[in-house]
């Protein structure tokens, strides 16, 4: 079957349907393996397509969310978690499925140690720096110690589903304070808007694993820092979510700021 393929900044974009995901391929490397769009999600679909087990086969850290939007995803050393509306982790099994998630399996070329504190905007602009240009894509891993997180989840939603906009309208906000954990995100170039988040989206874990969530700010105080250079992205997208349109305007922009980091 030929597979449709595009290119989005540095990104090499090959489209798949479930039916085309194989279990026990060879692992892909410097390779994201994303469900649906972040379009998609915005607009209300929130059915789960893929299981977390064919996840799992296709990378063993990434973020995500829910069937039903129940929460916020986190993957980390191949290990599923889902932080939901009270705030606190708990394992995912591989028979959930997810609407939406971007996994990849996580090899750094790079890593440094980050000893002064910072809060979100300074670590995006030092991680901005480090990479350089914005065509490319990367994962970036930040294990640490942090004098404050906060984040946020999102409740599980019932049918007829509201748009993410609605949702976030109502999102429970957690203030986790003198916590060491992981940062676990993804830097999208602007080109990539409508496909996923463009510029940096991150989910935090607890070292213990016991809460997290999707991460609206950061009082770092020091920290490992790991960044994964992506070349390729395999998309999988499930019945109904059509490609996206690239639209890169700042009324665009805008919503997804006030969705994402607010
Ligand atoms: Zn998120």
């Amino acid at each position: 079957m030929p597979v449709d393929t595009a290119l989005i900044g540095a990104l090499h974009v090959e489209y798949l349907k479930r039916r085309d995901l194989h279990s026990g391929e060879e692992h892909l490397h410097h390779t994201l393996f994303q469900t649906s769009t972040i379009d998609a999600l915005l607009e209300g679909k929130y059915d789960g397509d893929v299981s977390f087990a064919e996840l799992a086969d296709r990378g063993d850290f990434g973020l995500g969310t829910f069937d039903a939007l129940d929460g916020e995803m986190i993957a980390l050393d191949g290990d599923f978690y889902g932080v939901r509306a009270d705030g606190r982790a708990y394992p995912i099994g591989g028979r959930e499925r997810t609407p939406f998630a971007v996994v990849t399996f996580f090899e750094p070329n790079l890593s440094l140690t980050l000893d002064t504190p910072m809060n979100l905007e300074t670590l995006c602009s030092r991680l901005d720096h480090l990479v350089g240009g914005d065509a490319s894509c990367y994962a970036v891993r930040l294990d640490g110690t942090f004098d404050h997180v906060k984040t946020r989840s999102v409740p599980r939603q019932n049918k007829p589903y509201p748009s993410l906009a609605e949702v976030v309208k109502h999102q429970p906000v957690f203030e986790l304070r003198e916590v060491s954990g992981s940062l676990i995100g993804f830097r999208f170039p602007l080109h990539a808007q409508g496909l996923n988040v463009a510029g940096y989206h991150f989910h935090f874990i607890t070292s213990d694993r016991s809460a997290g969530g999707h991460v609206l700010e950061i009082g770092l105080l020091s920290g490992e820092l790991q960044i994964d250079a992506e070349a390729d992205l395999r998309l999988e997208l499930p019945p109904g979510v059509a490609l996206p349109t690239p639209d890169t305007t700042d009324a665009k922009k805008e919503a997804l700021d006030h969705i994402e980091r607010e």
